[in-house]
């Protein structure tokens, strides 16, 4: 049976927020009906993009397209339905020895959200984007057919689909393959850098790491600039895993989590309160080089542990601002746009740099290209939209574009770059504020 609500709402920056018909379908056949009786519509998965991307008058909830159709152990691949959570897909394969290739920072992901945003993890400059480890996946069409698309099958819709943003149509199914694995850890290293300077001698150095990140204290300024810590780390083989570790290797004590009840009130978010949390996450690790061995689900997902956390900033919400720029450039780009954040005093806590690989062509709607890329918060205030259009600036001039599942906010030039994804039916709130204003 079809469920049908009206109700507010809006993804994890908490803006904008919008009054939408929610359905949700038990059938295909329902979901295509309905589908043909809207002039527009827009898949929603978990709602873990920002902004607006999957916000329409009228969306299709896929939470409940929920199963898993196989799970092929001796080649290690996956299918199911596109509402399933990262979280599930992950609870089932790590005790058999397997991990997803590409991540976010999330698990709380719908396997429809990684295809249509085509994610990135930690990983990108070794293993690229989600698209790269999908076999096929199904898709609904706007004309009501359910087409198959992978490399040899409808070949267009498929690169097409991949990062396309939900705009070609509503991904009902997917197959993709899994990584092997000894440990459910990870052989940590976190080594603090003191600038600009030194967090990018480490990227160079870091080249070879798997997963590499470093987290950025934003307020820093002058010679400071760039105060950072980097993290990178290796799937831990089960022979290096210390004796305590290796009893429940697959299996690694469940983390408490915690939950953030209520949304903290506008004036508990602060550069005082920032700095105070960038001093404290700096110094945790007591010395400049750590090395040590840490689960999966800390190394990946630090933030999940804390449910809500979205609340901290409060009613208004906020955005998360997330550009790439060329690697010849990045020094200088960087350089320059956190002196713009520091400026402001609107910065956020946890603060993540990156360096990008190689993209793949065929994948051409996806955000990543070589260079670094910068993701921070920013809280929804009067001086927001002045802010934002200062930064998208500086990343403009320096040929940079703006991740757009994370875009609530910038100049639509930068977010405009995606191709082959026209359809009248199939279209975000998101996708008609960048074109109007193009
Ligand atoms: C804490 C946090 C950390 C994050 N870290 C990263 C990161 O490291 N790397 C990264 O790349 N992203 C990251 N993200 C962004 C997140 O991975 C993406 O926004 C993802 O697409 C969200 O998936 P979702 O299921 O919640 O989809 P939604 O947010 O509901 O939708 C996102 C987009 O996918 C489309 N979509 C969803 N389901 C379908 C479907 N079945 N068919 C067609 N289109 C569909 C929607 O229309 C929309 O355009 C992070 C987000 C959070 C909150």
């Amino acid at each position: 049976m079809a469920i049908k609500k009206t109700e507010n709402i809006t993804n994890w920056g908490n803006y904008p927020a919008i009054d939408a018909e929610v359905l949700a379908f038990q059938s295909v056949n329902e979901a295509r009906e309905e589908i043909s009786r809207c002039s527009k519509i827009i898949a929603r998965g978990n709602g873990r993009c920002y902004g607006d991307a999957s916000l329409q008058k009228t969306v299709i909830a896929t939470k409940r397209w929920n199963k898993f159709i196989a799970f092929e152990r001796q080649n290690g691949e996956i299918e199911c339905e596109s509402g399933v959570l990262l979280s599930e897909v992950i609870e089932l394969i790590i005790p058999a020895g397997f991990f997803i290739v590409v991540t976010p920072g999330t698990k709380f992901v719908t396997v429809g959200g990684a295809i249509a945003s085509d994610i990135h993890g930690k990983n990108h400059h070794v293993d690229g984007c989600f698209s790269e480890h999908v076999i096929f996946f199904t898709l609904l069409t706007e004309n009501g057919e359910i087409k198959k698309c992978s490399r040899d099958e409808n070949e267009d819709l498929f690169w097409a689909t991949m990062g396309g943003m939900g705009l070609t149509g509503l991904i009902l199914t997917a197959r993709f393959k899994l990584k092997k694995i000894e440990t459910a850890y990870i052989r940590n290293e976190a080594i603090q850098a003191k600038n600009l300077d030194e967090i990018f001698t480490l990227f160079d150095a870091s080249e070879s790491w798997t997963y590499n990140v470093a987290w950025l204290d934003c307020l820093q300024k002058g010679k400071n600039i760039g105060k950072s810590i980097m993290l990178r780390g290796e799937h831990a083989r089960l022979d290096e895993l210390p004796k305590k570790l290796k009893k429940h290797a697959l299996n690694p004590k469940k983390k408490i989590s915690f939950d953030i009840p209520f949304y903290f009130p506008s004036f508990a978010l602060n550069p005082v309160t920032i700095k105070i949390f960038n001093w404290l996450f700096y110094h945790k690790q007591g010395k400049k080089h750590l090395k040590n061995f840490v689960d999966l689900e800390s190394f990946f997902y630090p933030l999940d542990a804390i449910h809500n956390w979205n609340k901290i900033y409060g009613k208004k919400g906020f955005i998360q601002y997330q550009f790439v720029i060329p690697k010849h450039k990045g020094k200088e780009g960087m350089r320059q746009i956190l002196e713009t954040i520091a400026a402001s005093g609107n910065g956020s806590f946890l603060v993540v740099l990156k360096l990008f690989g190689r993209n793949n062509p065929l994948a051409y709607n996806a955000f990543p290209f070589e260079g670094y890329t910068l993701a921070l918060d920013f809280k929804v205030n009067n001086k927001l939209t002045a802010l934002v259009a200062t930064l998208d600036g500086i990343v403009e001039k320096y040929g940079g574009r703006i991740y757009r599942t994370k875009d609530a906010m910038s100049k639509p030039s930068l977010t405009s770059y995606l191709k082959n994804i026209d359809s009248p039916k199939f279209n975000s709130l998101q996708n008609e504020r960048i074109n109007s204003t193009l």
